[in-house]
């Protein structure tokens, strides 16, 4: 997504939840332990992966989107679809999205990553981004000159 910036990667911190697991020292109970709340949100809005739950291997994980930011007011903490983001980035400033991993076969739940979205991350002259925020002057000589091109 164009206005994707400040992403935080916790495959790290995944791994070593899997080494902890795999050690003994916690167990499937601990981690598997993903809310009604969660999974609800996984069925509706989730986007499904060719990833296997790296806990039962019987289920392809699903990726939940939550939302936050207080342009979202009450819309704040719900989850939305893959497709409802770019939407959203380009009607909202700035928010927080964070995806979480869920298994639906044994509740195995986990942070993937963070980032933020929204237009303020098109300022500074990103590619393609004056076509639409420039406004009309820019566009008119443009569209002039397709018109000509077309006459001709
Ligand atoms: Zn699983």
């Amino acid at each position: 997504m164009r206005t994707q910036r400040q992403v935080v990667d916790y495959s790290l911190r995944k791994r070593a939840v899997l080494r902890e697991l795999l050690a003994g020292r916690v167990g499937t109970y601990d981690v598997c332990d993903a809310s009604p709340y969660l999974k609800n949100a996984a069925r509706f809005h989730g986007e499904p992966t060719d990833e296997r739950c790296p806990i039962c291997r019987s289920e392809n994980l699903i990726h939940v989107h939550y939302i936050y930011g207080d342009e979202l007011k009450q819309s704040a903490g719900q989850a939305r679809t893959l497709a409802e983001l770019p939407v959203l980035a380009m009607t909202l400033r700035e928010f927080q999205v964070f995806v979480v991993e869920v298994c639906l076969g044994c509740d195995w739940n986990h942070l993937v990553e963070q980032y933020l979205l929204g237009r303020d991350g098109l300022a500074g002259g990103t590619e393609g981004g004056p076509e639409q925020g420039a406004g009309g002057d820019a566009a008119t000589p443009g569209s002039a000159h397709r018109r000509r091109e077309a006459q001709r």
